[in-house]
């Protein structure tokens, strides 16, 4: 179906217009904005003496044998040799019995394709080819788009062709002529049709810029608009350093580090500042970011205000409200625990309390920003794991409060200029030192023939009084996936086999939450040896006597995740270890988990992230509840994001109540993606 009925283009039939909506496009215009992913150059020829095996090749060759047909069992097989002045290669192709009649001895074709070595032989198999007359080739540079299997790229690439002949004066500039005439900006038509076919690396970075400029000024304007909806100002109640404070810092179990302790002055100046703080917590796993959180909960409920804290588990947020009501215990602060498996008749009671006050901290996770949940002293908002939530669940928290101080903290390195958009005018600490006494932890990448070693390893630790844990990546046997583990599978093997004595227990996603916390308490409690899991200890889970984590079938977590994980051990004085377990072959997973061996810096490792794939595991957009964007990376673009962020600034300052002529169409374009249920629910 076309969204409205409309022609999406002429000659599109039934069966590829349903495999283009599968991606995404019912319109002209959507197809138009269908960019490609990646590009090849085919403008640069590779001799056949140079030819890289198992890759794809760009040759030119002339036809020297006749072209002709076999059978195998399944397909009608096309065959001929070509050659140029370098050596020789053969080139096939199935199923196309017409080709035998196509390539004629003597002709000269530019050929593109994946090349294989069979018994010193060179074979092409069903390449792109064009012909060419020699010595007057101009090759081009194609894009590869995003598709399925069943939508071949020469497909979408004939269809966009259509579209750009016939649609593409209808594509109208919507930002405002000065803006472009400033940054020297290619109009939205060039850009469109350099992005899909640039003649030379400047057209597609001109087409490009263009593009991402777009994408970026929409965002940025409209992340300022949703907060503008939201009311947020910068108006705050101003706290006092409490007389009690030193001795609450006394009480902590351990001394803090210079990090924490600069971190813990720089929120004691937002708290005590008449303008609401507004600060992002940085610090790597294991940093210690839980006991800052706890300084400026003591501090907001000394002077009167009710506190918040909000994690993306309930497995984090138990095990918060279990370390903040031990804090607080000899100070007369009532802590509560609110979760989307809290009772009603319980919830009931917390939502009483909380209206009179008697709940001085509470503790939760999404479950804190339903709508029936008022805290009307809510003088201080913090947010745990903030990767884990959007910007938009933040600010409802925020909203609750009486202009409520606001932290958040995240172990997700992010760049400063992408905080900048994110978190708007936000103040940025860093503990960037782990408590004394952490001892780096030993990561290695081995395969499965180390098994043995392995288990023996576990059980000398565990007789040694440490625990364990054991990440695969699926639940139940019914998930299939041939020879992947399974949580519950593999502890019942691991039991029965391997650890007879020690005690094994499993974990996961699918578990009613009361038996996850319960299975979580008994761990901390060291009542478990082993713990299999899949990834939902992931975030903040921290039982500092567990030091061997194995991660298995680890070429199915990215760098982030492993990270995150691997963040699970080392947060005691003893020696931790992180084993990843993967039998791959792929070049690129192998190089990944090599970095795990080499580094566990957080930003050390978001960087290679960022060299290896663009930064799309540490920081896919999803990640940070960023609506998908279409061509622009946050991460690599960030020069243009300064820009960017420059230009919508002083548009608001000229025209702060979004109303006049010249911005028209962007203001409308931002309005209607803050009433896009899918862009604005992203944020
Ligand atoms: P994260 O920053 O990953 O949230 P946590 O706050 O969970 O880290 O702290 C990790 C571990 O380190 C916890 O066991 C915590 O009690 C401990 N810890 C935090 N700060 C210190 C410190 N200054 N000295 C010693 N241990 C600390
Ligand atoms: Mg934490």
């Amino acid at each position: 179906m076309t969204k409205g009925g409309e022609i999406l283009v002429k000659g599109v039939g039934e069966q590829t217009l349903q495999r283009l909506n599968k991606l995404g496009i019912y319109t002209a215009i959507d197809l138009l904005e269908h960019y490609p992913r990646e590009y090849e150059d085919r403008r640069i020829i590779t001799s056949i003496d140079n030819i890289n095996i198992d890759e794809k090749n760009n040759i030119i060759a002339v036809v020297t044998s006749i072209p002709y047909m076999s059978k195998t069992d399944k397909y009608i097989k096309v065959t001929f040799e070509a050659s140029d002045n370098t050596g020789k290669i053969n080139i096939t192709f199935f199923g196309q019995s017409y080709l035998k009649n196509t390539f004629k001895v003597g002709e000269s074709y530019n050929f593109y394709g994946k090349v294989e070595k069979i018994y010193k032989k060179l074979y092409m198999t069903s390449p792109d080819y064009k012909k060419v007359i020699p010595g007057n080739f101009e090759g081009q540079i194609i894009g590869i788009y995003p598709s399925t299997a069943k939508l071949t790229q020469a497909i979408i690439r004939k269809f966009i062709k259509i579209a750009l002949n016939e649609n593409l004066q209808s594509i109208k500039d919507i930002l405002p002529q000065n803006l472009i005439k400033k940054h020297q900006l290619y109009s939205k038509q060039d850009a469109i049709l350099n992005i899909h076919f640039p003649m030379n690396n400047e057209d597609f970075f001109k087409a490009r810029n263009r593009l991402v400029f777009e994408e970026l000024f929409m965002l940025q304007l409209t992340l300022n608009m949703a907060k503008e909806n939201f009311n947020h100002k910068n108006e705050g109640f101003s706290k006092q350093i409490p007389n009690n404070l030193n001795e609450f810092m006394d009480c902590l179990p351990f001394s803090l580090t210079n990090a924490q302790n600069r971190v813990v002055n720089e929120i004691l100046e937002d708290m005590q500042s008449e303008n609401a703080g507004n600060r992002l917590v940085q610090g790597d796993v294991g940093s210690g970011k839980t006991v800052v959180a706890g300084i400026a909960l003591f501090v907001a409920v000394q002077n009167g205000f009710q506190g918040a804290l909000m994690a993306p588990t309930e497995v984090l947020a138990t095990q918060h409200y279990k370390f903040f009501t031990e804090l607080f215990k000899n100070f007369n602060i009532n802590v509560a625990i609110l979760t989307g498996s809290t009772t009603k008749k319980y919830k009931n009671i917390i939502m009483q309390e909380l209206l009179n006050g008697d709940i001085d901290v509470i503790i939760g996770t999404h479950a804190l920003i339903e709508e029936y949940v008022e805290i009307p002293q809510l003088g201080l908002v913090i947010t745990d794991e903030q990767h884990r939530f959007g910007v938009r669940q933040r600010l409802t928290l925020t909203q609750k409060g009486t202009l409520p101080d606001v932290i958040v903290m995240t172990a997700t390195p992010i760049p400063r200029t992408l905080a900048l958009i994110l978190y708007g005018d936000m103040d940025i600490s860093i503990i960037d030192e782990l408590p004394q006494g952490r001892l780096a932890i030993k990561t290695n990448f081995v395969n499965s023939g180390y098994y043995e070693r392995i288990y023996a390893f576990i059980k000398k630790h565990i007789a040694e009084g440490r625990q364990c844990y054991i990440i695969c990546p699926m639940v139940e046997e019914s998930e299939k996936q041939s020879e992947l583990k399974n949580v519950i599978e593999y502890s019942r093997e691991l039991q029965s086999e391997h650890f007879k004595t020690e005690r094994v227990a499993y974990l996961h996603g699918k578990m009613r939450p009361a038996e996850k916390n319960d299975i979580m308490s008994k761990f901390s409690a060291g009542e478990i040896d082993i713990l299999v899991s899949t990834t939902v200890v992931e975030v903040g889970v921290n039982v500092p006597n567990a030091t061997i984590m194995l991660i298995e079938n680890a070429e199915r977590f990215g760098l982030a995740q492993l990270h995150q994980l691997r963040g699970r051990v080392g947060r005691g004085n003893h020696q931790s270890f992180c084993i990843l377990l993967s039998d791959t072959k792929s070049k690129d997973t192998q190089k990944r988990l090599k970095i795990m061996e080499q580094t566990t810096d957080g930003f050390v490792i978001a960087d290679t992230d960022l060299q290896l794939r663009g930064g799309g595991d540490f920081f896919g957009t999803v990640q940070h509840g960023l609506p998908q964007m279409k061509i622009a990376n946050l991460y690599t673009d960030t020069s243009l994001l300064k820009q960017i962020q420059q230009e919508v600034k002083s548009i608001i300052k000229d025209d702060p109540n979004f109303e006049k002529e010249e911005y028209s169409k962007v203001y409308k374009q931002v309005r209607q993606n803050v009433l896009d249920k899918n862009y604005y629910n992203a944020l």
